[in-house]
């Protein structure tokens, strides 16, 4: 058991460089304003939230997405936008939590979930160019985090929908290996948490260090 509270993005900038993640999320010296890119994904977020939500007419220029958010409306359902999901690990295993609750381990927001009696939906907007990179284990996260909410739910039908492309990358999910879900991700935090311990962060040069808030790192190349 480890008392790190974590998400999806902050262990993946664990992984992606534990000196970065150390001055962003430890050290909290350093901001991350987020790039045009990331706010461009948040107002489209907020826009297809606001459809689906109250039926508010989507802006001109996120037009392109109507027919996707036409569709999740049509799923049957009850309908969850941006549901923020909190989980707690303790001896007796993965309990369900409020986002901000005390001794949380792992938060995450579900961008669109359907629940309907055992069968939840789970939709995550994605903004890039394309599903070529696209990256699953976020899905298994919110699935296993959905299946420990709402302990009803026997399957999840999870999908990454690339608004800009008009793709979806489809994934199925199912109660019995909630668990596991969760277990993949034990390596890295084990990582983590030694890194934690020891103090020792190192960094970690890629094409990334190219957009890297850390301007104090040698090997920043902004
Ligand atoms: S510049 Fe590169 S090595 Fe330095 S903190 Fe950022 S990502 Fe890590």
């Amino acid at each position: 058991m480890t008392n790190i509270t974590w998400s999806y993005s902050s262990l993946k900038t664990f992984e992606q460089c534990p000196k970065k993640y150390y001055h962003l999320r430890v050290l909290k010296d350093v901001k991350d304003e987020g790039s045009e890119a990331t706010l461009y994904g948040q107002e489209l977020h907020k826009a297809a939230e606001e459809y689906i939500k109250d039926d508010v007419t989507l802006p001109p220029k996120f037009k392109f997405i109507q027919d996707t958010v036409d569709a999740i409306k049509k799923i049957p359902g009850d309908k969850h936008c941006e549901m923020k999901l909190g989980v707690r690990l303790t001896d007796a295993g993965y309990e369900a939590c409020g986002f901000f609750d005390k001794g949380v381990w792992w938060r995450g927001v579900a961008d669109v979930v359907i629940i309907k009696d055992d069968l939840a939906f789970s939709i995550d907007y994605k903004t890039s160019k394309n599903a070529k990179y696209a990256d699953l284990k976020q899905l298994d996260l919110v699935a296993a985090a959905v299946f420990t909410h709402f302990p009803q739910i026997k399957k999840i039908k999870s999908a990454l929908a690339f608004v800009v492309s008009n793709e979806f990358i489809h994934k199925e999910h199912f109660a019995k290996m909630r668990d596991s879900y969760f277990a993949s991700f034990d390596p890295l935090l084990d990582r983590l948490a030694n890194a934690e311990e020891t103090g020792v962060w190192n960094p970690n040069t890629g094409p990334l260090c190219r957009y890297c808030p850390v301007t104090t790192c040698e090997h920043n190349r902004r």
